[in-house]
């Protein structure tokens, strides 16, 4: 095993595969690609735990174009990812995405956004209660000002798939994966040199990104740099109903935050806990209490049938959050340009994944964006404390 790459990437999960991945398609780039990940399990990864949904329906136009660039990759998803003619089942189901308005104010903001997704060819409609009452008889509507619904692109796919087929594709290019934890980051004369593994081994790297999920924080400050993201609790709840819902559940969100949808024969939730605040990189508790106290009131308040359910399983994970704005950080900090960061998703990365995945690989081959132009989102606006609000967080 090679001392030296040219590109590391600390965390090898859905971000750190998704750019070793597209480094290693890009006949442009000739350079090696390390992933240095501990836990070749991914049991504590966010990765492992999320809800594997995708959605064109965000406040923000460049949130659109990353989704929509997923899409069209999870379109192409065996093509894309096949080694020797075999990929990983995806198992994508359509459904849309429908966010519940409780009153006049929803349904203005709703219909703000929505105007900025028609622009970004999202085709996404405002539904009227009786509309709401007509497409989806098992909701009761009564409580409702309105919806909005997303096209049937939206939808959801197994998640560890998705990730299995981008970091099998990118070893079999030759990316390597080496299990070992980063515990420094050589820095000198304004670049970083390399990493130091908690093995003792010692790695010279041209570049160093950052793709280590809700740790990304302890991994700046190894640089002497802030990252305004923190671990937050999020609890994923399966229930089973008595009553069989024939027509569609796509994933809906309803005024109170908490979301569900059909996952296989069971149905899929979960919430925001109250409060929501900074927990430790270690605890991935299920928080039981959220189903009882907060989460099933609110599923059967619109779901009627919902009043007889039972729980099935439930997992504690983590959202890598971005306090500042809730948006994704990408791209490197003016003094230390060969240190890269894809961090602060807060709950959207695995959908960004190969936007962004392949933004990064465009920075490092080009330095510049190619396919979509992500400055906005760029590094620069932490530093400078400039926020660009993605209104539609899940
Ligand atoms: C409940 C829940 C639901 C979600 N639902 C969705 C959804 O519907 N759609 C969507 O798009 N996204 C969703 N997400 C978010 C999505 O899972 C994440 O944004 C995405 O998986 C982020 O991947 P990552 O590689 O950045 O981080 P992670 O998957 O957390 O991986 C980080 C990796 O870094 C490694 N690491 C940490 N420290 C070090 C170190 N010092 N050295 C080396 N490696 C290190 C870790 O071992 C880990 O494997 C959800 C998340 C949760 C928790």
């Amino acid at each position: 095993m090679t001392d030296s790459y040219d590109v590391i990437c600390i965390g090898g999960a859905a971000i750190g595969a998704a750019v070793a991945y597209y480094l290693t398609e890009n006949p442009d780039f000739d350079g090696t690609v390390g992933v240095i990940e501990p836990d070749p399990s991914y049991d504590l990864a966010q990765t492992s735990r999320a809800q594997n949904s995708i959605r064109e329906q965000f406040s923000h136009p460049v949130n659109i174009a990353i989704s929509q660039y997923g899409l069209d990759f999870i379109d192409n998803f065996v093509e894309n990812v096949q080694v020797e003619g075999q990929a990983p089942e995806l198992n994508y189901r359509g459904t849309g995405y429908l966010f519940l308005a409780r009153d006049d104010n929803d349904l203005e903001n709703f219909e703000k956004q929505m105007k900025i997704q028609h622009e970004c060819g999202a085709m996404t409609r405002m539904l009227t209660p009786a509309q709401v009452a007509e497409e989806f008889p098992y909701m009761d509507s009564t409580q409702l000002a309105g919806a909005r619904m997303g096209s049937m692109r939206e939808g959801s796919f197994d998640g560890w798939a998705f990730f299995q087929g981008y970091r099998q594709r990118a070893i079999h290019n030759g990316a390597e994966y080496i299990t070992d934890r980063v515990v420094d980051v050589d820095v000198a004369d304004g670049r970083v040199t390399g990493v130091v593994l908690e093995s003792g081994r010692r790695i010279s790297a041209g570049h160093v990104v950052n793709t280590a999920g809700p740790r990304a924080k302890q991994i700046a400050e190894m640089v002497g740099l802030d990252l305004p993201v923190e671990p937050r609790a999020r609890t994923s709840f399966v229930f089973d109903c008595r009553t069989k819902i024939e027509h569609n559940v796509p994933l809906t969100i309803t005024p109170e935050g908490v979301h569900f949808r059909r996952e296989q024969h069971h149905y899929m939730t979960g919430g925001v806990p109250d409060p929501d605040e900074t927990i430790a990189y270690d605890d991935w508790e299920i928080r039981h209490d959220e189903f009882e106290e907060q989460i099933w009131p609110t599923v059967a308040k619109y779901v009627p049938v919902f009043d007889q359910i039972g729980k099935v399983t439930s997992w504690g994970g983590q959202y890598a959050y971005n306090t500042l704005d809730h948006n994704l950080i990408i791209g490197a900090d003016a003094d230390l340009p060969n240190f890269l960061f894809a961090n602060g998703f807060s709950g959207h990365g695995l959908q960004q994944g190969p936007a962004v995945g392949r933004a990064v690989s465009e920075l490092i081959t080009y330095g510049e964006f190619r396919t979509i132009d992500m400055s906005v989102l760029s590094y620069d606006r932490i530093r400078n404390n400039q926020p660009v609000h993605e209104l539609v967080v899940i």
